[in-house]
């Protein structure tokens, strides 16, 4: 099909394939993307709202069997920077994000080869007994079926247990590319393709929400990313239970096994188009402005983002890679502003919260 076909198809609502997606990519140029995408931005979020969650990620463990390729944050079992976070330690990070008017953790963790099912259930309930209000977006699907395969349980009750416990929803870390081949290569003891997205088939299933994510920019082909966001959006189709999808470039630097070149701005913003022009049933985009910075986090909002994430209290795995964006509330709420938009805090769930 003909680029201006394949654009007169996106102006009328209609779904593109991913070979028109691909003809997109390598024909329409850097500002028609934008248009597009920021098209749909208004027709599905008429308001010039930008949303934005104050929380805080804790990361539980540094300990991880996984050694993926991209990350500069893991270390070995055994490995004497190696902690755990004491019950302690984790009611002093909640407390610090609830005064600063927090109202949810992202609470993940490398995949730890000793702890059992119960220490993660212990944790859950010990957070909730303390902070019943504090919402628990925790545990990537790597995690869960991590956790899984250490407790010989199924998926499902795995998720079941640790609903129970205290979880509240769960993030879409660990999905890189969701291409075997480049999983291979990059991350060849995470769980594969089809275990990520039955994770997420199942918690949609029990009612729990979760975001998806895609980390590119290193080994894989344009023709992969289209095909991590076809399975995206096909799953999407199936459940609903996506609430928003944030993509980010791979961040090379000290400590990372892999060494491509970072990702350009220009590239960033074509692919945050991409995905709100292909992703036609997720209703939220993020702009990643803790691996773009403000400035082009800003530019994005005009590229379909309605989002700008969190405001990140605390950010250890990116910092380890040695990126160093750093935004206070107030710098988040003045950038919405200055590009044009009203801010607005909101939970896991996109609604908006009324007491700023
Ligand atoms: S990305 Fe996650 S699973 Fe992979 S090595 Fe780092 S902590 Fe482990």
């Amino acid at each position: 099909m003909e680029l201006n076909e394949i654009i007169s198809k996106i102006r009328a609502s209609q779904r593109i394939n991913p070979e028109e997606a691909l003809v997109l990519w390598n024909k329409a140029d850097f500002f028609t993307l934008g248009a597009l995408a920021r098209e749909i931005r208004f027709r599905i979020h008429p308001e010039r709202i930008v949303t934005y969650i104050v929380d805080r990620n804790i990361n539980y463990t540094n300990i991880c069997l996984s050694g993926c390729k991209f990350c500069a944050y893991y270390k070995p079992p055994g490995h004497p920077e190696g902690f755990v976070l004491s019950k302690e330690e984790l009611a002093q990070k909640i407390e610090e994000t609830l005064a600063l008017g927090g109202v949810q953790i992202l609470l993940q963790g490398g995949l730890h080869p000793d702890l059992p099912l119960e220490f993660y259930e212990d944790m859950l309930s010990y957070i909730k007994n303390r902070f019943p209000q504090i919402h628990v977006h925790g545990f990537s699907p790597p995690e869960i079926n991590h956790f899984a395969r250490l407790s010989g349980l199924e998926i499902k009750q795995v998720l079941k247990r640790l609903r129970q416990a205290g979880l509240d929803s769960i993030p879409g870390g660990g999905a890189e590319i969701l291409v075997d081949r480049i999983r291979q290569k990059i991350s060849p003891n995470k769980c594969k393709t089809k275990d990520w997205l039955e994770v997420m088939r199942v918690a949609h299933q029990l009612g729990l929400k979760t975001t998806a994510t895609m980390m590119y920019g290193h080994i894989e082909t344009i023709e992969d990313r289209i095909e991590h966001l076809n399975r995206i959006r096909a799953l999407q189709d199936e459940t609903g239970g996506f609430t928003a999808f944030i993509s980010w470039p791979f961040q090379p630097g000290k400590n990372t096994a892999l060494c491509t070149p970072k990702a350009l701005p220009v590239e960033y913003l074509k692919m945050v188009a991409l995905a709100r022009i292909y992703l036609d049933n997720i209703p939220n985009i993020q702009a990643s402005w803790v691996t773009q910075g403000p400035k082009v986090a800003q530019v994005a909002l005009e590229f379909g983002a309605n989002d700008f994430g969190s405001t990140m209290i605390e950010e250890n795995v990116v910092a380890a890679a040695g990126v160093a964006h750093r935004l206070s509330i107030e710098q988040i709420e003045t950038i919405i502003r200055d590009a044009g938009y009203v801010p607005r805090r909101r939970k896991m769930d996109y609604t908006l919260l009324e007491d700023q």
